[in-house]
């Protein structure tokens, strides 16, 4: 989706590049007593072993997907965030710095963690069940039209509220979600929970601008609550005012941005097409903007010209098939782009019509090849989509997207078939997430793992779909920015908020927005 409401988000959809000081400090779990001592080759719910300290490190083996493939061995993760070893065997294990950490064997597949390069987070509150197109649609500019989709501009409205926009709110909002009453940090949250029960590790959010609150959980990697050093993404999803575009350019040149994700050529007809041309002219220095920098979200209307115009200058692509087949009916031409030589991205754009996560956008994007287009794609290649290639559109392949010793440990593991990894990580499902673990800190995973979650005690039990979980989100210690809500706190703060909306507002047009989406919805589609 993209142009939500022209306007009113322009001011919160592009997002500065600016500076961080965030840190990634080593965790404070406490000690971790043995737990079952099970063999890997048992079933798979069983088989999960943990002994050792995670406060010096974790050493997960399994079946790795590697920097160059996949190998059966292990990984050791440091208390400063990054990983120290990734090798076949057990040579991990005879490292220096793997002496007491803890030892979390996987019986399945251990990936870097999924990277989510275009979602609207904070739409991540609803799903199919708060709107869905009513009709196909040729341009964006259709169905955010009122007079076509009256109830999308009611889910607009209560967005708006929530949040407390600073325009686009309406009449009817409730003075309580004013100010420091507002529910963007929350909002926010539920969409890295999201993300985390389904193995993502980084959300390009476009959460407008960046707030304290969004450094827990995953990384919020467009803002410079990112617990990286710095923050050098900027994203826009509607065609940027001249000077926006001019300031892009000069960041660009200034080293300030290393990406630009810009939704362009979302649509079929002409006029989205267009808009291929448009980045191209709007800027003062004609072209500036067709750099290795900028990525294009959607690119649907795209034909082999813009493909070609975009490999000459290295630009990016991300594709999120699901939300363009729910609103046009077609998606970006793939395999074309691919013929073409471009980096491709894949993400779940948001719920209404696209997908809760990452894992379901893999398999709605499997099928989609399999039946249109002959698999062209395959388990491979859609992983990489789904980490490597969207690091690169990030500008961050030094830093996540791939297991490689020195890099962050952004990771996460599936239970299932190790003989063929890929396809065991592009058919699972949230419920199947072993363990999702963000700059070394397990944030989630199977009850098994419990003792090496970075909350320690503050972790809270959580069921995917009837397998049993835990979910850390609350920081212990944090007193500030919200920052020690549980995720029982969270959900009946935003469930009460929908509850209050669902009284508050016109009940001319649709039906409750309560309760909350799940975090985990089990009706996958
Ligand atoms: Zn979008």
């Amino acid at each position: 989706m993209r142009a939500v409401l022209g306007l009113s988000l322009a001011t919160v959809l592009v997002l500065i590049a600016s500076c961080s000081d965030q840190t990634n400090p080593a965790s404070t779990t406490p000690v971790v007593t043995p737990e079952e001592d099970a063999g890997t080759d048992g079933p798979a719910d069983e088989t999960s072993t943990v002994t050792g300290d995670p406060t010096k490190g974790i050493l997960l083996e399994g079946t790795v997907l590697g920097e160059s493939g996949p190998f059966e061995g292990q990984v050791l993760t440091l208390p400063d965030g990054t990983i120290g070893c990734a090798e076949p065997g057990k040579a991990c294990e005879a490292e220096p710095q793997a002496a007491g950490v803890a030892r979390v064997t996987i019986d399945g597949v251990i990936s870097p963690g999924l990277i989510d390069t275009h979602n609207h987070i904070l739409f991540d509150i609803f799903d199919n069940s708060d709107w869905l197109p009513k009709q196909l649609y040729q341009n964006h500019d259709d169905w955010t039209k009122d007079t076509n989709e009256p109830r999308y501009t009611v889910m607009v409205d209560v967005k708006q509220c929530l949040e407390d926009a600073s325009q686009g709110k309406p009449v009817w909002c409730p003075t309580k979600f004013d100010g420091t009453g507002n529910l963007k940090c929350e909002m926010e949250k539920w969409g890295e929970m999201k993300g985390l029960a389904a193995g993502t590790t980084s959300i390009v959010g476009l959460p407008g601008t960046g707030l304290p609150c969004y450094q827990s959980l995953a990384r919020t990697i467009d803002t410079q609550f990112n617990d990286l050093e710095t923050d050098k993404v900027q994203t826009a999803a509607i065609t940027p005012s001249k000077a926006t575009a001019d300031g892009v350019c000069a960041n660009y040149a200034s080293g300030k941005t290393a990406a630009y994700l810009i939704h362009v050529g979302e649509g079929l007809d002409a006029k989205a097409l267009d808009e291929f041309t448009k980045l191209g002219t709007i800027t003062t220095t004609p072209g500036c903007l067709y750099a290795p920098q900028t990525a294009i979200t959607h690119g649907t209307a795209f034909t082999a010209t813009e493909f070609a115009a975009m490999k000459a200058k290295d630009m990016k692509l991300t594709w999120s098939p699901a939300s363009n087949m729910a609103l046009y009916g077609a998606t970006t031409n793939i395999p074309l782009a691919l013929d073409n030589g471009l980096t491709v991205s894949l993400a779940p754009d948001w719920s209404m019509g696209g997908s809760q996560n990452m894992l379901d956008e893999l398999r709605f994007a499997k099928q989609h090849s399999d039946t249109k287009w002959g698999g062209r794609l395959k388990s491979q290649d859609l992983v990489t989509m789904a980490t490597k290639n969207a690091a690169i559109v990030l500008g961050l392949s030094d830093r996540i997207g791939t297991i490689k010793k020195g890099m962050l440990a952004d990771i996460f593991a599936v239970r299932g078939a190790r003989a063929a990894p890929y396809d065991t990580i592009v058919s699972a499902s949230a419920k199947d997430v072993a363990l999702t673990m963000v700059g070394g800190k397990v944030l989630y995973g199977d009850t098994s793992f419990r003792a090496v979650g970075a909350g320690g005690a503050a972790c809270e039990d959580f069921d995917s779909c009837g397998t049993p979980k835990f979910l850390c989100v609350a920081e212990p210690g944090k007193t500030t920015d919200k920052l020690n809500q549980t995720y029982a706190q969270v959900h009946d703060i935003l469930e009460a908020a929908l509850k209050d909306i669902d009284v508050a507002r016109p009940q001319a047009i649709g039906g409750n927005f309560a309760p909350v989406t799940p975090v985990v919805g089990c009706s996958v589609k």
